[in-house]
């Protein structure tokens, strides 16, 4: 073991033996609503440890850490069931978006409170009529008095509700259509002109919502990006979304295939030779998965992830859907109903529930596969 991954166990485990015993296994998908405080804390003390944005450059407050370091961290991570980190949009989609846009203002603004847990975001994206054509935003702000005033819906914006700052893609130059005309603002949540209403998820919990604009401002500074040139900032994010989300990821999905193997056991669904098939077929998915995410952080590594991030994206979302059903399958018609009251979701029913999102969220699988289509493969636009 390198000396770095020793550094991150024996902290973790300090932690997590210590005062943050009881923050173990918190929160995740489908279980965000759980210990948000005690998940804001321990984000609070990893910023101080200086563990979080370790692929930052040194100047804003990172380590500069090579991707095997930071591989290794997210590795460790999840292997001491740490709880799940509430500061992962700002460590993963707009801190690296201000590194790349920002001016340095901005940067000396917005990093240090992100690297310290100090200041949640939300991704302001999404619209009734916008979601995989997210060109068709029509969420307005003109410049008022020295500030941007918003008019308009955000929808399905995840941790909308405990989130300090949203990064909202606005259409600033009236008139304007399609990619061009839109800006990159960043916008308090705290404030009379934001409203947020959380929409319940198949899971029974409420991890995104719907956000209102109703005359939010915001500073004339804080367009990131030149004002109308925000698709090009958006697209960067997205590509961000895309591959930082298969660091460190596998160790959680090994986790869930064997507790889904270990029921198969249990249940006896495991001697059924169709989902014995299923099974070895979805281990061995597994090991390819980590290969081609090995490849994403390769090309990771040469700057912002290009159509590669598309392939981890479609792969991974795909693979963890049919997981979902096959962790239903092995509970067998026990997996149907939920134990006596209070009829909480047991660990795999969530996981095939909340797993639907997975080929949704960060772009659908069809989005994904008109990406490969066009960039990878050259083929016409569909
Ligand atoms: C759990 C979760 C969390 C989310 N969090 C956020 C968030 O924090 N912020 C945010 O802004 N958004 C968020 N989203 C929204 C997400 O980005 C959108 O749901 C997604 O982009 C799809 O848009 P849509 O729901 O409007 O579906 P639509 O775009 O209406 O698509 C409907 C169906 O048509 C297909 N389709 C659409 N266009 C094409 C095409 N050109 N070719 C082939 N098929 C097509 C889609 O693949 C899909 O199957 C979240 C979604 C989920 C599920």
């Amino acid at each position: 073991m390198t000396g770095f991954r020793e550094e991150i166990r024996a902290w973790l485990r300090e932690q997590l033996e210590g005062e943050f015993a009881h923050a173990r296994g918190l929160g995740g998908p489908g279980r965000e609503h759980e210990g948000h405080e005690v998940r804001l804390a321990w984000e609070r003390r990893l910023g101080e440890a200086g563990w979080t944005c370790l692929g930052w450059p040194r100047r804003y407050g990172g380590r500069d850490a090579p991707l095997a370091d930071q591989v290794a961290f997210h590795e460790e991570y999840a292997r001491a069931d740490a709880p799940a980190r509430v500061g992962h949009i700002g460590e993963g989609l707009i801190g690296p978006t201000i590194i790349d846009f920002g001016t340095e203002e901005q940067k000396r603004r917005f990093l240090p409170p992100i690297r310290r847990g100090r200041e949640l975001w939300c991704q302001g994206y999404s619209e009734p009529e916008a979601g995989s054509d997210l060109a068709g935003v029509r969420t307005r702000a003109r410049q008022e008095g020295g500030e941007w005033v918003l008019t308009g819906q955000k929808t399905w914006t995840s941790l909308a509700h405990v989130a300090d700052w949203c990064f909202v893609l606005a259409r600033t130059e009236p008139g304007s259509r399609r990619h061009a005309g839109l800006s990159y603002l960043l916008v308090p949540m705290d404030q009379p002109g934001v409203e947020v209403r959380p929409i319940v998820q198949l899971t029974g919990t409420s991890e995104f919502n719907e956000v209102f604009f109703d005359g939010a401002r915001t500073a004339a500074g804080n367009v990131l990006g030149a004002p109308g040139e925000g698709w090009r900032v958006a697209m960067a994010t997205l590509g961000y979304e895309r591959g930082a989300s298969t660091l460190g990821q596998q160790i959680g999905f090994q986790r869930e295939f064997d507790r889904v193997v270990e029921t198969a056991r249990r249940t006896g669904a495991a001697g059924d030779p169709v989902l014995r098939d299923r099974l070895v077929r979805s281990w061995l998915e597994l090991r390819i998965m980590r290969l081609n995410a090995l490849r994403t952080m390769t090309s990771l590594s040469a700057g912002t992830p290009g159509p590669e991030a598309s392939i981890a994206k479609l792969y991974w979302s795909e693979w963890h859907r049919r997981l979902g059903e096959l962790a239903q399958a092995v509970q067998g018609r026990a997996g149907l109903v939920a134990d006596g009251p209070p009829y909480e979701l047991n660990d795999l029913q969530r996981l095939y529930l909340f797993s639907r999102a997975d080929t949704i969220y960060a772009g659908s699988s069809e989005i994904q596969r008109n990406i490969i289509a066009e960039r990878t493969l050259g083929l016409p636009k569909g």
